[in-house]
């Protein structure tokens, strides 16, 4: 079977589905890659290093998806709203994707992708169990964004983030709030501690506290309890607007006492909830920053505007999307490590293994047959049960 990997087309984006250094796994076990001429440019890998680990380089993006029997990419038509439709005519039936699609995103975006006859894969869907644990590209990508996202806060605050003690006097530490413990957010809480920063986290999943504890970061308590905080997958779930209403009341204080709060809060499927007000916002002290990595998702700060960074009440708000690419090297290289081990279950024996009845196929695979097949994303979009899932 032959992998093809085409260069990203979303404007600016600087990753590569898969990385030279991996080529060796894949033909070990029987597959071939091709790769579009200076796919790997931008994050760092030049064509003469893919071919030095064995794979073939393609002059034309046509030519890739011509001979490609899977098909490779970090942002497929579905994550990238701005040119990814531009693949659809290159795309053949019973051909395999595998990629960010955005499954909670649009339906007809994602009708647009199965009407291609593609089986696709979508990376956001792959479960977060331990069997496809080295699978995890949304893992991989939120530890790059939660450590950027401390980097480029770091870098406009006007003050810095370790305590000093000089012949100039003392220096107190930065405190940095990270609102949302998931895996950008630890991440987050591990890179400014590493910077010297004093930091707090809070997380509506009790289960949050422990790992904020033993990253060296204080646990905010509040007195409200989330109602079944976190859902069978491990994901926090959607609260009701009143549960919202008295969070923003009570992380006021500690807002308002912070010199950075780093937002990650987010709930798959639904907008982020705002944590912080504009009023909050006003009560922070000028010169804060705030980086809502939840931007993309809506926001968690009121005052976030998607994609930009703008100053208010004296505050810098954060709002760059995309983070993960400004990492081009590593996010490359661990997206590609993520998708190597699931190219490796997925061929077995020169064919693609698609058996219903294995957990990570079938909870990973989006269309097939001209049809969204994923029984979940068919539920969220408001389509039927499909007869050939009744049983299931
Ligand atoms: P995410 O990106 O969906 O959300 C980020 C965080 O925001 C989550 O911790 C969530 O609880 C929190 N959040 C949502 N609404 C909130 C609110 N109103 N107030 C405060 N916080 C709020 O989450 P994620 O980083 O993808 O991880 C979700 C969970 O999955 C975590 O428990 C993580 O440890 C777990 N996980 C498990 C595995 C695995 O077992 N292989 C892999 C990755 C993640």
């Amino acid at each position: 079977m032959i992998v093809g990997v085409p260069k990203e087309l979303y404007p600016g984006e600087r990753r590569v589905a898969l990385v030279p250094m991996v080529a060796p796994n894949l033909v070990k076990a029987g597959l071939e890659v091709i790769v579009e001429t200076g796919a790997g440019a931008e994050a760092g890998y030049p064509d003469a290093q893919y071919a030095e680990k064995g794979a073939k380089i393609a002059p034309e993006r046509k030519a890739v998806f011509a001979q490609a029997d899977i098909i490779v990419q970090v942002l497929c038509h579905g994550s990238n709203d701005i040119n990814g439709q531009a693949d659809l005519p290159l795309f053949r039936g019973g051909q395999a994707l595998i990629g960010f699609l955005r499954p909670l995103g649009t339906k007809a975006v994602l009708e647009q992708v199965a009407a291609t006859g593609v089986i696709s894969f979508s990376v956001e869907l792959i479960p977060r169990t331990t069997r496809a644990q080295s699978m995890d590209a949304l893992s991989s990508m939120a530890t790059i964004c939660g450590y950027k996202a401390v980097l480029i806060a770091a870098d406009t605050l006007p003050r810095i983030f370790p305590m000093l003690t000089t012949a100039a006097g003392t220096i107190t530490p930065a405190r940095v709030l990270v609102i949302g413990a998931g895996v950008a957010g630890l991440q987050a809480i591990a890179t400014a501690r590493r910077l010297g920063a004093v930091v707090s986290a809070y997380d509506l999943r009790p289960a949050a506290k422990e790992q904020v504890q033993s990253l060296g970061g204080r646990f905010v308590e509040l007195p409200i309890e989330a109602k079944d905080a976190q859902d069978a997958r491990g994901y926090g779930t959607a609260q009701d607007e009143s549960f919202y209403a008295r969070q923003r009341e009570l992380l006021a204080r500690v807002i308002a006492e912070s010199d950075v709060v780093i937002t990650t809060a987010v709930v798959p499927g639904k907008k982020a909830p705002v944590l912080i007000t504009a009023e909050m916002v006003q009560g922070m002290a000028p010169g804060s920053v705030i980086y809502d990595l939840a931007a993309e998702r809506g926001g968690n700060c009121e005052l976030t505007r998607s994609g930009q960074t703008v100053v208010e009440h004296g505050v810098t708000i954060v709002g760059r999307i995309n983070l993960a690419s400004s990492v081009p090297y590593h996010s490359s290289q661990m997206y590609a490590r993520n998708l190597t081990a699931f190219l490796l279950y997925l061929v077995k024996n020169g064919k693609l293994q698609l058996n219903g009845n294995d957990e990570i196929i079938r909870e990973t695979m989006l269309t097939q047959g001209g049809e969204i097949v994923h029984a979940r994303v068919r539920e969220f979009h408001g389509l039927p049960v499909l007869v050939s899932q009744e049983a299931r």
